[in-house]
């Protein structure tokens, strides 16, 4: 059995409206990294289409996803529209994709669940996927459908009974939590910056029964990050025996990002990945958050490398190609008006940074565990 890499033409030319923290190139861009370092064979690569409505209906509600596509085919929507489905409204502007690029999202999301399921596929990088802010009826955080929580309910329909979902994006997984509260099938953790958007995920949150989550303050570090992951996501997640495993692995807490204030490395993005993958052999790996291009297509395209078990080749030198990429991709950020940080587009692996663990990180993973009586 092969381990499949999911992408979609769409994402090539897609953008965001200008200004937006998405009017930036990840997706392909990561995808061309793992291609030009000759870390994929050709039949690996599968490209999704948009998914049916029948398929998104699953989760979400039928007007709603309605009126995405006539937003998509008209470019716009009446005001009372707009207002209902929070569509171009705010951070969820309409965009000549805003229908088919999410839904091609989706897809991949849904067909890497089946294809784990009818045993085609051990593992899964679906580098699109990861949206897991959209609501059933609402576009919400840049996110119009959510294909973790699709995913997820694809998953139970096959009949896996312990489903187990890790999100270490920046942001709360809100819209994953809210649909999945109380499932015994399904086990939700997360890892996000406290007191950010959209401020929920908070420490009472173990209360509840399926639900682990870790707020933590912007000073959180790359051994923070590995305590975190070592002392109560591991013993939590192996007690729960998880038959598929999905990780969000959204790259915003990297150091260089502009939508959240922890700094990791990417060498602790990676080992968390890594760590967290020994927990199931079916597992699928999403996107999600990564707002700065560089660093999260280099993040994405290291984590088909660790899902193929082979992490020892994010140790070699980027070459030239790859860097040329890198720095052709467009960001209009005060970070790199005075150009591209050479450390950016010159090697994979970031600088190590000497980390302790602080006072306030063993007390939160002491509340925690106490909370899930562990
Ligand atoms: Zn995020």
């Amino acid at each position: 059995m092969q381990n499949y890499l999911f992408t979609s033409d769409i994402f090539k030319g897609s953008r965001y409206e200008k200004g937006h923290p998405l009017d930036m190139d990840r997706v392909w861009p990561s995808v061309e990294l793992i291609e030009l370092m000759g870390w994929v064979k050709e039949e690996q690569i599968i490209k999704n289409k948009p998914a049916e409505i029948e398929e998104l209906i699953k989760f979400h509600d039928l007007e709603y996803v309605k009126a995405l596509k006539k937003a998509e085919e008209e470019l716009d929507l009446p005001e009372y529209l707009k207002r209902k489905y929070n569509i171009g409204i705010g951070n969820n502007p309409i965009f000549s994709e805003v229908f088919s690029r999410p839904a091609s999202a989706a897809k991949a999301s849904i067909k890497a669940v089946e294809m784990i399921a009818n045993k085609q596929a051990k593992k899964i990088l679906n580098i699109s996927g990861g949206t897991h802010h959209g609501r059933k009826s609402e576009a919400y955080g840049f996110c119009f459908l959510n294909d973790c929580v699709l995913a997820i309910l694809k998953a139970i329909e096959l009949g896996f009974s312990k489903v187990l979902y890790v999100d270490i994006d920046a942001h709360h997984c809100d819209g994953v939590q809210d649909v999945f509260l109380n499932n015994e099938k399904v086990t939700i953790i997360s890892i996000h910056e406290k007191n950010r958007w959209p401020q929920t995920g908070k420490l009472e949150e173990n209360k509840i029964n399926n639900i682990m989550n870790f707020p933590v303050s912007e000073s959180f570090n790359d051994s923070e990050i590995d305590y975190v992951i070592n002392n109560a996501v591991i013993p939590y997640a192996k007690s729960i025996q998880p038959d598929l495993l999905i990780i969000q692995a959204g790259a915003d807490m990297l150091n260089g990002d502009p939508q959240s204030r922890i700094s990791l490395s990417n060498n602790a993005y990676w080992r968390a990945i890594k760590d967290i993958l020994l927990l199931c052999e079916s597992s699928i790996i999403l996107g999600g958050g990564g707002y700065n291009p560089y660093l999260t297509a280099k993040a994405w395209a290291g984590n088909w490398v660790l899902l193929n078990d082979r992490d020892y080749l994010l140790d070699s030198d980027m070459p030239e190609e790859c860097s040329n990429l890198l720095s052709s991709l467009k960001w209009n950020n005060s970070r790199v008006r005075m150009g591209i940080p050479t450390q950016w587009l010159k090697s994979w692996r970031d600088h190590d940074v000497k980390t302790i663990v602080g006072a306030e990180v063993i007390s939160l993973v002491k509340n925690v565990l106490s909370m899930k009586s562990l």
